[in-house]
């Protein structure tokens, strides 16, 4: 293939990755608009007309920002490549006099740290404008700040050894350095997810052990009754950043803890809350956790087997923007450059993980109560102010979570 060749195939991908969200985008905010005036009918006695009209206000909100985000996403991403933005990091670097090895490593950490600070002005807006106006916001200047330079500290610390591995394998493992490429990742993703509980999490939130009582009580009923054994259940302080609520599962192994947000402990009661923990249970009792990482090892492997043919490809380079080819240029490129030729897998594995929804929402019914779960989730869907009436196909393509109209329907089946 010729460099001039890739170049048009990429700006046809780009083009019609950018116009197909901006098209959806433009459905949800269609589709959430017409029907802010009147609350559907399954939720007719559930949820106030005002609470409805805030969802939908939010959502139209959200998503206009997320039309911006889309454009400038693809302006930044032309930047780098084809406006010779990686070409100008290389060069900073390549003139450094490092060792080769240092030099990569110092380009792709100065090149994550320069995507995230690209970052910040959208992410200030959508804290200290948007969430605010809807009254979510709680994080203040200072915890943002400090947020943001831990995970600064984070990519440094982490972010160092891991692609100074990666680069080393590339260098000195031959042909099928990519077959030992994923062996690493594949490690520290597993690694992570052990580790993130314990040691990062805490970092940015207070976890305190749920207290003795009758939820606790309730909850380790539930847990006997499912066969499940964890290393502790928490409460976070997630009141401190956001009014959002949620609750989740954690780590892996020895590992494994229950964490709740205090916002949820605070707005549901004993059963809904032991409802939602089912439906987290659920999710491992479905084997759902292994099947993502098995899923997740199988796609990588295979595109660090397209990146190691591709890195032999001039066109690669060229046809990006980069004049001098080079393994860290080619690692740069291939992380963002990849998501504009493999967005139309996405759709699929929102698909996936909605079946999977269906399954834990089935098992909760099962070993709680189906009816508890719904007015958990109708009052979630409230105080989150998730809309209820999305655009299908936008839902159908973006929704880890099926929409709440169809959701309940089949909870209640
Ligand atoms: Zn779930």
């Amino acid at each position: 293939m010729s460099a001039s060749l890739f170049t048009t195939l990429f700006l046809v991908a780009l083009g019609l990755y950018t116009a197909i969200q901006l098209w959806l985008a433009g459905r949800h905010i269609q589709h959430v608009s017409v029907n802010r005036s009147k609350v559907p009918p399954a939720f007719a006695n559930k949820i106030e007309l005002t609470a409805h009209q805030k969802a939908a206000d939010y959502t139209l909100a959200k998503t206009s920002l997320e039309r911006i985000e889309i454009v400038l996403g693809a302006v930044i991403l032309l930047v780098w490549t084809l406006g010779g933005g990686l070409q100008w990091l290389d060069s900073i670097w390549g003139s450094s006099g490092l060792a080769p090895l240092w030099t990569g490593t110092a380009f792709l950490l100065s090149l994550f740290a320069l995507l995230s600070l690209i970052d910040i002005p959208m992410s200030i807006y959508r804290t200290f404008t948007l969430e605010e106006r809807f009254g979510f916001n709680r994080t203040t200047v200072k915890t943002f700040i400090t947020d943001q330079l831990k995970q600064f500290l984070l990519l440094i610390v982490i972010g160092t050894p891991l692609i100074a591995a990666v680069l080393w394998l590339m260098n000195n493992m031959g042909t099928y350095w990519w077959v030992w490429v994923w062996a690493v990742w594949t490690g520290f993703g597993l690694l992570m997810m052990w580790a993130y509980p314990a040691f990062i999490a805490p970092l940015f939130n207070k976890f305190n052990p749920l207290e003795d009582g009758p939820l606790k009580q309730r909850i380790q009923d539930l847990m006997t009754r499912c066969g499940f054994t964890s290393n502790g259940i928490f409460i976070i302080d997630g009141s401190r950043r956001s009014g959002h609520g949620n609750a989740y599962f954690t780590g892996l192994g020895q590992n494994k803890r229950i964490v709740f947000f205090d916002t949820l402990i605070e707005s549901l009661s004993t059963d809904e809350i032991e409802a939602v923990l089912a439906h987290e249970l659920g999710h491992f009792k479905r084997k759902h956790i292994i099947k993502r990482i098995i899923s997740m090892a199988i796609f990588s492997l295979a595109g660090l087997a397209l990146l190691g043919w591709l890195i032999t490809q001039n066109w690669f380079y060229n046809g990006l923007g980069v004049a001098s080819p080079s393994l860290h240029t080619a690692l740069a490129l291939f992380l963002i450059a990849l998501p504009v030729f493999t967005f139309l897998l996405h759709p699929l594995s929102s698909w996936f993980s909605r079946k999977h929804e269906f399954e834990a929402d089935a098992y909760a019914a099962e070993v709680s109560s189906a009816t508890s779960l719904t007015q958990a989730l109708v009052k979630l869907y409230e105080e989150n102010a998730n809309t209820l009436t999305p655009d299908p196909l936008y839902s159908a393509f973006h929704d880890s979570h099926p929409p709440a109209a169809v959701r309940i329907a089949h909870l209640n089946s």
